[in-house]
């Protein structure tokens, strides 16, 4: 690395090249997807009021308390750069009336996001999500289908996702589950970790999601949430699986999945690839969001996916992103031949077409070894029979079947080939 004046700021990365082809494919493929199943392009600004995520993400969470950029302006406001996508989304929700629209409101993004942790690899400062938001219908269906799309990305960009589910009831159940979990790690208190021990009055529910090994070990033997379930929120727990079910897509239950936001309730969700031990992407349902932020009840649910991340998973497997065009060859033998391969490159050229050729070359020969060289799919030859038949034989150059066409039909029958 050059000696250079000015570096990027830790945490964030310059993306081009390979990397910049692999975010490409991403943003493609499931810009793509989303669009198949109705959802609509949403953008908000990367700024927001810093009290949007206090609300919603939650005051004790580590995205509010350690982890937000925040500035404060010439004007005297408190904003923050947005450390996730649904809070103003739901913001945007409220803000412009979009309850007076058919519902669901089916929403997805893709853009950078910003939190102050300790960069490493798959952890970023600045880094980029692809999110779904359903608004305004509560169906266990629609869980399913978030779930589902996610998984359909995955599955288009090569990659193969195993799903870890939990439900994390209604406030009813959770309110009864988090005084008796409370009871059950009492005991442990001692051997939990720093922040776990932190956590333990007034964040109870979150130890669930700790890494450490030695918090791990006791939370395998804590109570399970999906045994304080109400009827309604078992029954709706049990239809998702169903519907997960019929669409024949792999999950596992985690009775200790809560995710590191406080807005979650009933389904949560996440993806993991084989062999990584960090999420690729998550989500779940947030009934109480709208309301929380000044609108009318609304249930909702959603998702995001961390692009840099699935790029890891992409790189490590070797997927191969760019979509080389095939390359078309035109040989030609003879003078009129010559005369009718300049017309039909000029036919291919109108077309978008890229065709190669060696004009300048008289011997079938040598074009063909060019057109070898050139590392070329087809190879169409025009020779003084087909120039008398209006007709051109078309090569394929691995297998070497050659068939002949008519002349007048040759650009279409390339286009459906390349
Ligand atoms: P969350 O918004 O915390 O639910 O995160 C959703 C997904 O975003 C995670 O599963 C990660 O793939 C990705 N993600 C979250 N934080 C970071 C980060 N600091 N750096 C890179 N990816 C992240």
């Amino acid at each position: 690395m050059t000696d250079q004046e000015f570096k990027k700021p830790s945490g964030t990365r310059d993306i081009f090249d390979r990397e910049g082809d692999y975010f490409q494919k991403i943003e493609d493929t499931s810009r793509r997807i989303a669009g198949e199943y109705n959802f609509k392009t949403i953008r908000t600004p990367i700024l927001e009021e810093k009290r949007l995520f206090v609300r919603s993400v939650g005051e004790r969470t580590d995205i509010v308390q350690k982890e937000m950029y925040e500035l404060t302006t010439k004007g005297g406001d408190e904003l923050v750069l947005r450390p996730e996508g649904t809070a103003p989304i739901v913001r945007s929700y409220i803000e412009n009336d979009l309850y007076k629209k058919p519902q669901p409101v089916k929403f997805y993004y893709f853009g950078p996001f910003f939190r102050y942790e300790r960069p490493q690899k798959g952890r970023y400062r600045q880094f980029h999500q692809f999110g779904l938001e359903i608004l305004g219908k509560k169906s266990p269906a629609l869980d399913g289908q978030l779930i589902l799309i996610f998984w359909k990305i995955f599955k288009s960009l090569q990659i193969e996702t195993s799903v870890k589910i939990n439900n994390l009831g209604c406030e009813g159940c959770r309110r009864e589950y988090v005084e008796d979990l409370k009871k059950a790690l009492k005991p442990h208190k001692e051997s939990l970790c720093k922040n776990c021990k932190e956590r333990f009055d007034k964040n109870t529910l979150r130890i669930l999601d700790c890494k450490e090994e030695k918090c791990r070990e006791v939370i395998e033997t804590m109570p399970q949430i999906v045994d304080y379930l109400c009827k309604a929120c078992k029954k709706n727990f049990k239809r998702v699986l169903e519907f997960l079910n019929k669409m024949e897509l792999p999950y596992e239950l985690d009775p200790f999945l809560v995710r590191g936001l406080d807005y979650y309730n009933n389904t949560t969700f996440e993806f993991f690839a084989e062999g990584w031990g960090f999420a690729l992407g998550g989500g779940g349902r947030y009934d109480g969001l709208v309301e929380a932020l000044g609108g009318r009840k609304t249930p909702a649910c959603g998702g995001a996916v961390g692009v840099e991340r699935t790029v890891e998973v992409m790189k490590d497997k070797n997927i191969e992103v760019k979509n080389k065009p095939k390359k078309v060859f035109l040989a030609q033998l003879g003078d009129s031949a010559k005369k009718k391969a300049f017309e039909l490159f000029e036919e291919f050229r109108k077309e978008g077409i890229p065709v190669y050729e060696s004009m300048g070359r008289d011997s079938l020969k040598s074009q063909m070894s060019r057109a070898d060289k050139l590392g070329a799919e087809y190879t169409l030859i025009l020779g003084r029979q087909e120039c008398i038949k209006n007709q051109i034989i078309i090569r394929e150059m691995k297998s070497g079947k050659q068939e002949t066409v008519s002349l007048d039909e040759v650009v279409e029958e390339i286009k459906k080939r390349i």
